[in-house]
């Protein structure tokens, strides 16, 4: 364990954490099945997913749910005291257990979440030995608040064992980090990927180790090469997390996978075509991912996708801007999860309620180890 001291001590992170934890070789190796988790969107309703009248998922729902479970009934089942929302959702869902939290605070941007109770990324990596692109997080296209996901300054977890992370902020990072290395353009533009650099920084979670792992460092390389420095080649929004995946699964071969879609949430601003657009990008990229693992000796037929959402929306249409959910409604608690792949029961619908806590356990005994604090108990009947 990291101390608090030594973690806001330990920018040398890499000299405190050798000491902390077991070297990799004193770990098995894994041979278990791998894992892509499936964030579906910021807040979806059952309505518009797995509703047979209503889906805009038709890949998850027509061709996909008959590889597994799915689980009609999933409900965030704390009420008192939780929000329904994505960074809220997502710690749930990573921890399996609800309030498992603590804002980190901060002036200029909110929701800086930071998981106060250990993530499936830290399970895993303490019980197997698995290097840190193996366990990896993907994020949105320019959410550093994100970045809290796998932060933490409570001392719970070592700086050997989170997730790596991938994101467009952290490709920025390392674009200007070369960039500033190179020194190939002229004195003002280096004094303007200096700033922006700086900036980026800035939004980055305190004493944090910013580098990417040298494996991921090769993987912007080549990002770079193929799409430039511009920003305006590559895909956007969540095309761009389906990109990022897939590149990531041919070149990284992640053993456990978490993608965090968010699109559907820019119904905020009031359109519900965004909203129900974004969930058949969502699906579009679900069908691209599990497309790659079939066509790949790595994935096919060792690969357990978990899909589910962070949270639900509002179901009151009659609201100014509906799909809403910081309300706490009941409808906002109401999610779903599809679970398929080896080791796991096809084509049958869970006819009972589950609980979002469920799924890190469930996560646990699909990889073999246990998720040691998490408060659900793993969905032992979906198991063959
Ligand atoms: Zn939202």
């Amino acid at each position: 364990m990291v101390s608090r001291r030594t973690f806001s001590t330990g920018l040398a992170a890499g000299a405190v954490s050798s000491a902390l934890a077991l070297p990799a070789a004193a770990k098995a190796p894994y041979r278990g099945p791998n894992v892509i988790l499936v964030r579906f969107g910021g807040g979806v309703r059952r309505a518009e997913t797995i509703k047979r009248s209503g889906t805009h998922a038709p890949f998850l729902l027509h061709r996909f749910a008959s590889r597994g479970v799915l689980i009609p009934d999933m409900r965030i089942e704390q009420l008192e005291g939780a929000a329904t929302s994505h960074a809220e959702g997502t710690i749930n869902i990573l921890t399996g257990r609800y309030l498992a939290y603590a804002d980190r605070g901060s002036s200029f941007l909110e929701d800086r979440l930071e998981p106060t109770h250990p993530t499936l990324f830290e399970y895993v990596r303490e019980a197997f030995a698995l290097e840190p692109h193996e366990a990896l997080l993907i994020n949105g296209e320019d959410r550093p608040q994100e970045e809290y996901l796998v932060a933490g300054a409570t001392g719970h977890r070592s700086l050997t064992l989170r997730a790596e992370m991938l994101s467009l902020h952290r490709f920025k990072l390392h674009k200007f980090a070369r960039i500033l290395a190179e020194r190939k353009l002229g004195e003002d533009e280096l004094l303007r990927a200096r700033q922006d650099y700086d900036d980026l920084l800035s939004r980055a979670p305190p004493g944090e180790r910013q580098e990417p792992s040298p494996a991921v460092a090769s993987f912007w390389d080549r990002w770079r090469e193929d799409f430039g420095d511009s920003g305006l080649v590559n895909p956007r929004g969540d095309a761009l997390l389906t990109e990022i995946a897939i590149r990531a699964m041919r070149e990284l071969r992640p053993r456990l996978m978490m993608i965090n879609y968010q699109d559907t949430d820019y119904v905020h601003w009031g359109n519900s075509s965004h909203y129900t657009r974004a969930i058949s990008i969502i699906d579009k990229g679900l069908e691209q991912i599990v497309a790659t693992a079939d066509a790949d000796d790595f994935y096919r037929g060792n690969t357990v996708f978990v899909v589910v959402p962070d949270c639900g929306r509002d179901a009151n249409s009659l609201m100014d801007i509906p799909f809403q959910h910081h309300f706490n409604t009941r409808s906002a608690h109401e999610i779903w999860a599809l679970i398929a792949g080896p080791g796991i029961v096809k084509a049958r619908v869970l006819d009972r309620t589950a609980d979002q806590s469920a799924i890190a356990a469930t996560i646990g005994a699909v990889m073999g180890f246990k998720a040691k604090q998490a408060e659900g108990t793993a969905l032992a009947e979906l198991l063959t």
